[in-house]
């Protein structure tokens, strides 16, 4: 045997995608067409929910309800408060032999109004933001960004709020200093060159018309508008829920279109992937159990983020209803926890650790483990479970890869993981690599996408 032949024998390097099926660039390109929708119609955990519900009606699931009796190949959904689903698709095989679960999350970094947000100052009307997950504050500023959300008026109806998004909508944004007068911000630290309360949204400048005996006219013009477009008072916003979020539209990056930039791919990348592969899933052997949650991004924490027992009170009643023992289910049970990983940024080589990195157009990539300094706060999975899920995805032939959250002791993140194994569910993190994750654009390449869904769709039509 030559060195040229044992070193194909005994080494392994990830292919590239586009070398080993150069065929699958047009089925990828063609797949993240509708991606792209999916990210224009939803910008935030409601609205996911609510386009989620209808390409599952559409798909022929129903409802689920408790007490039905369900039979292999039924397609169900649960809705846990208009932010989070559940999808499944009753197996096969007795549930009692686990589930196959894949779950990502719907919620991504955004500007979230203040409960009391409305100000007039020095002629501008403005509104005072708390940012959700972890965001860079100054790569928000001097951006379009759209307001989405819910308002509950005084009557008790409810009023959905999406503005900036069609053609011909006002935006809003945050201000930023000129560079002319940036001297001192510019001698300040980066994370701190937009402070938290400096995160405010410039939405009018103009008084009231009648602005005779009106103390604050501008913000009264504020008010008038908000009150014309969703019947809304100042008050209001105590019951409501208000987004500000990138106003642009997924876009196609690259000369060769090789790629998606778009706010919020982390985690609707795999939100998305995962719907389209359960949408598919027909008989599957084991019941299938996608789940879109919220709240990931500040930690899972909340009625409808994975550290609430929501999912397992969904299966608690799915086992009932079979019959079966929950706690031999969830035992039985492997899951991908779905969700983003970050890609290898030539630009910024030093944070990575070159030969545990994702690198773009590898495919989906595989994290045995998250956590920070000595893997803290992560869910390390096992060597049999990693033996497992390498084995259903080599056998379908899709593309994947390993990665690290970066190089040891440069930071570190965590995922739903650790969640779902607290309910005794073998657990892995699978997900596609994202460059400027959390930026308000994010780039991903859209063979990784594509590589993505094939992983998910092997993933739950494994004998
Ligand atoms: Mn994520
Ligand atoms: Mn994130």
């Amino acid at each position: 045997m030559t060195g040229k032949e044992l070193q194909e024998k005994l080494g392994w390097k990830f292919p590239v995608i586009a070398e080993k099926y150069p065929e699958h660039i047009g089925e990828a390109d063609r797949f993240c067409e509708g991606y792209k929708e999916f990210l224009n119609t939803g910008k935030t955990e409601r609205e996911c929910v609510k386009r989620a519900v209808e390409l599952l009606e559409a798909a022929g699931y129903r409802p689920f309800e408790k007490g039905a009796s369900y039979a292999a190949g039924d397609k169900i959904y649960a809705v846990n408060r208009g932010k989070a689903v559940i999808a499944s698709t009753i197996g096969t095989e007795p549930l009692a032999r686990g589930l196959r679960m894949n779950g990502a999350h719907i919620d991504s970094p955004r500007l979230d109004l203040k409960p009391n947000p409305l100000y007039e100052k020095d002629g501008m009307s403005l509104l005072k933001t708390h940012y959700y997950g972890g965001i860079r504050k100054y790569q928000w500023a001097a951006i379009p960004l759209a307001m989405h959300g819910v308002v509950y008026l005084e009557d008790g109806t409810r009023r959905e709020i999406s503005l900036g998004e069609k053609a011909g909508e006002p935006v809003f944004c945050v201000t930023d200093l000129l560079p002319h007068l940036a001297g001192e911000q510019n001698s300040r630290k980066l994370g701190e060159g937009l402070k938290g309360e400096e995160l405010n949204i410039v939405v009018g400048s103009i008084p009231y018309e009648d602005s005779k005996d009106v103390k604050e006219a501008v913000k009264l013009k504020a008010l008038a508008v908000l009150n014309e477009y969703f019947g809304m008072t100042e008050k209001d916003f105590l019951r409501a829920e208000i987004e500000m979020v990138p106003a642009f539209q997924a876009a196609d990056v690259g000369l060769d279109r090789s790629m998606i930039g778009a706010y919020g791919q982390d985690d609707r990348v795999c939100a998305y992937t995962a719907l389209a592969a359960e949408m598919e899933a027909k008989d599957p052997a084991y019941t299938t159990l996608t789940i879109l949650a919220d709240k990931e991004e500040i930690g899972s924490c909340g009625n409808t983020g994975l550290d609430s027992d929501y999912v397992l009170h969904f299966v608690q009643t799915l086992a009932e209803m079979s019959g079966a023992d929950y706690k031999e289910v969830l035992q039985n049970s492997i899951c991908l926890s779905s969700d983003v990983n970050a890609a290898y940024d030539p630009t910024f080589p030093a944070v990575y650790e070159s030969r545990n990195s994702c690198y773009v157009g590898k495919g989906c990539v595989l994290t045995k483990y998250t956590g920070a300094r000595g893997k803290s706060s992560s869910n390390d999975a096992s060597a049999e479970l990693m033996a497992k899920i390498i084995k259903i995805m080599d056998d379908a032939g899709v593309c994947w890869q390993t990665g690290e959250l970066g190089a040891v002791d440069a930071g570190g993140g965590g995922t739903i993981a650790k969640f779902v194994a607290g309910m005794n569910v073998d657990v892995v993190d699978l997900g596609v690599p994202i460059l400027s994750m959390h930026a308000p654009f994010e780039l991903a390449s859209k063979l990784d996408v594509y590589h993505t869904y094939l992983a998910f769709r092997a993933f739950y039509n494994a004998r």
